[in-house]
Formats: C-alpha cells, structure tokens, sequence
C-alpha cells in the first residue's frame, strides 16, 4: 500500500467499440496502470457485447449503469426517452444470457481508499439522478464516502469542490467515452492520480463516421448516430 497510481476512469461508453479502442489506447499510451469504469457499457451504440467483452477483460472495477440495469431487464423503460427505449430493447436481444446475468450482478458504487466511485449520485446511486452543475454537486458532497467521487451518468464532464482547502471533498464527472453531450464530440475520460488527488481530463478524436454507420446499418434510431457528430 502507499503505493502511488495512475488510475483511468471510464464512464458512458454505450457500446460505442471505435471510441473504446481509442480510449483503451490513449490510456496504454498514458501508461495507466489500473482502469475503473462507472457504468453504462451498452445502450444506444451498436457494438454492445464487443464493449462489454473488452471492458471485462481490462477494467478492474465495473459499476452497473441505468442503461446496462435496463439491458439485463432490472429496470423499467417508462422512464427512458423513446430513443433510449428502442436502444435497449434491441441491447436486450443482441446480448447472450451470460452477458445479461453479468451485467445484473454488477454493484452501484465501490470505494476504494479516498475514491467513492458511483454511475449516477453518491446520495442515492439506483435513482439514478443527474450532476450536471455546481449546484447539483451541493447537496451530494455529504454523501461523498472518501475524498474524491467519481460519477458519470449526465454525459457532460466537471469538476466541483465542496471548499478551497487542498483537502475539500470533490465531485468529479469523468464525462463519456462513447456519447460526449457537452458540445464537444470527442471521447473523454480522467486519469487520476491518487496519491496527488491530480486529475487530468483526456479528449481524442475517434472515428465517428464508422460507429455511426453501424448505428444506421443496425436499425437503431438515427438521431443517435447524429448526435455522435454534434457532441450532444
Ligand atoms: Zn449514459
């Protein structure tokens, strides 16, 4: 232990392959020594089992998002959007038995030393709210278990401290590898360090032509190739 880490953290990759492969890559690249991921591996793209097989072999740690609860039949669709729905509808068939099992086995959130690491919020992980400003963030702090929270789950990346001290508690969204919805269309994750708590936001172009013509190609709903282009 006391042993210093670079971490990577992945959120949001909805079966999206060609941004995981450039993502697993640039973290090669980055010499990232352990990869945690929050959640969300299928739902909208059109590589499902082939992301939930690579993130299975390198990340340690997998977190069940909303999107994944729904592709293993653990959560109602009334509450997704009709694009959503159609997504994992179709998830739903294209993955196997032992895909879905795995994926209904996986837990809200982990801890690990200073880092509490959830998909959606720390107050209340399986109700699946959203962080998308500072203001959201406040009321989540005193649910941090650690120093550090990690979330993904809104799409949209950030960094919020509860005070100025070097030592305040953070709530870090680590954005989406596979659906950016911050204007920016670029793949993004955090490589964290974790004994100086540094965190570094990583962006790479991957080919989003590819991945959205597979969208087409599988009859899953256009909007979600296009809105690979725009970042939203
Ligand atoms: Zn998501």
């Amino acid at each position: 232990m006391g042993e210093q880490l670079r971490i990577g953290i992945v959120s949001d990759i909805h079966g999206n392959l060609e941004a995981l492969t450039t993502a697993l890559k640039s973290l090669e690249k980055r010499r990232v020594e352990k990869l945690y991921c929050l959640g969300d591996v299928v739902g909208y793209g059109a590589n499902p089992s082939e992301c939930l097989g690579l993130t299975r072999e390198r990340a340690e740690i997998i977190l069940l998002g909303n999107h994944d609860a729904a592709a293993a039949g653990k959560e109602s669709l009334e509450y997704f959007n009709p694009y959503a729905r159609e997504a994992a509808i179709w998830t739903q068939r294209i993955l196997d038995r032992d895909q879905r099992e795995f994926l209904a086995g996986l837990p809200y959130e982990e801890i690990r030393g200073e880092m509490h690491l959830v998909h959606s919020a720390p107050e209340r992980p399986q109700e699946w709210d959203y962080l998308f400003s500072a203001f959201d963030a406040y009321d989540q702090f005193p649910h941090v278990k650690g120093r550090d929270c990690f979330v993904g789950h809104s799409h949209v990346p950030g960094e919020y401290c509860e005070g100025r001290e070097e030592t305040s508690r953070r709530i870090i969204n680590v954005g989406s590898v596979g659906q950016p919805r911050d204007g920016d269309p670029r793949l993004c994750y955090v490589i964290y360090d974790d004994e100086s708590r540094e965190l570094e936001f990583v962006r790479e172009e991957y080919d989003m032509e590819t991945a959205a013509h597979k969208i087409i190609e599988a009859g899953l709903p256009r909007f979600l190739a296009q809105r690979l282009f725009y970042g939203q």
